[in-house]
């Protein structure tokens, strides 16, 4: 391993992570968030003192279909090519990419204050629908954008979602996106289970937007309800939803709709973005995210409130509403 004599007592992974280009350029600072195949620091350009967000991917752990030549950078990560090709406000922007021997360096746009979904849900929020459509709808108008290259994201989570105080959401972590082409069908699913499809958790091969509904369906739910809407493989392909408490219809269409069992009859990105709810009038300027999240900075101590293990769990109960959306179909024609 390369010996790096300016750092010190922070381990070798992070020198060797830091070194080369990169660090003649930026103050590596403080973590913002623990990835599977490599860490996310905050950092501060030495020039003018920009503080951005840099994942550090170690090259070791990119799998070897990943990989792509780019006209412009050379043999990279498939995730940096697509990245930089990228531009739009539901999508985090990448600045620059550095690498040295064993990393890659993702210096991207620091937004809001490195909160994703994930924790934003794990404070319990005091969210109410409108805000929760103006959320949603960020989330859909990025995959549109993606979805209108022919790219799909293929790891649509809570986690993959960041925000800022704001209510601004942007999509982050292109590891597993894929282009679609036409005809193409994927054998493998390469994303998080609990996002996973009834059909390709079956074993069939697949388009691939369908199955991305489905997780932008799980997305929501979770983001309703604060848990996960099937608890394990078996409920997920029996495709029997209990949600916890009602919402209004227009937001249970959505969620049925989304999670419909049949790929053919789940929402698009298109029948979303004509949808009323999704697209309901909403004035952000309402809801601080103090407010919201009860407190900036300090997690509640309410003694309802328990730090989950990922993924959110799904609270076993019964409750009242199974009978009435067992007819997904016969629901989904009222839209
Ligand atoms: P992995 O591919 O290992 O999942 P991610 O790209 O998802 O890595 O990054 C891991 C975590 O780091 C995210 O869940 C998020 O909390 C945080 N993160 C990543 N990129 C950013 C960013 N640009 N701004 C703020 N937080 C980020
Ligand atoms: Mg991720
Ligand atoms: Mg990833």
């Amino acid at each position: 391993t390369v010996q790096d004599p300016h750092q010190h007592s922070t381990g070798s992974e992070e020198s060797l992570a830091v070194a080369g280009v990169y660090r003649s350029c930026y103050d590596t600072l403080r973590p913002v968030g623990k990835g599977a195949f490599g860490f996310v620091r905050l950092a501060q350009r030495k020039s003018d003192k920009q503080l951005v967000v840099v994942k550090f991917l170690r090259k070791s752990g990119v799998l070897k279909d990943c990989w792509v030549h780019d006209r412009d950078m050379g043999l990279v990560a498939q995730e940096i090519s697509l990245l930089a090709r990228l531009n739009h406000p539901n999508i985090v922007m990448l600045l620059e990419a550095y690498e040295n021997e064993c990393y890659f360096q993702l210096v991207m746009e620091k937004h809001g204050d490195g909160l994703d979904l994930f924790e934003f849900i794990e404070r319990c929020p005091k969210i109410t629908e409108p805000l929760v459509s103006y959320m949603f709808r960020q989330v859909v108008a990025g995959l549109s954008y993606l979805h209108g290259k022919n790219i799909l994201h293929r790891d649509v989570k809570d986690e993959n979602i960041i925000m800022n105080e704001h209510f601004h959401m942007k999509l982050i972590d292109f590891g597993s996106a894929a282009y679609m082409e036409p005809g193409k069908l994927f054998h493998t699913f390469c994303g998080t289970l609990e996002y996973c499809s009834p059909e390709v958790l079956l074993g069939n091969s697949y388009p691939g937007p369908e199955l991305e509904m489905w997780a932008l369906g799980v997305t929501l739910y979770t983001l309703v309800f604060g848990e996960n809407p099937f608890f394990d493989v078996e409920e997920t392909i029996s495709g029997h939803l209990q949600p916890p408490y009602f919402t209004s219809p227009g937001l249970m269409k959505v969620l049925l709709w989304l999670l419909h069992p049949h790929p053919k009859s789940r929402a698009t990105l298109k029948d979303l973005e004509r949808d009323r709810w999704t697209n309901q009038e909403v004035d952000i300027s309402q809801f601080s995210f103090e407010s919201v999240l009860g407190c900036a900075v300090t997690r509640p101590t309410d003694d309802k409130m328990f730090h989950s293990p990922k993924p959110h769990p799904h609270k076993d109960k019964p409750h009242p509403l199974s009978d009435d959306i067992h007819d997904i179909d016969r629901l989904l024609d009222t839209k």
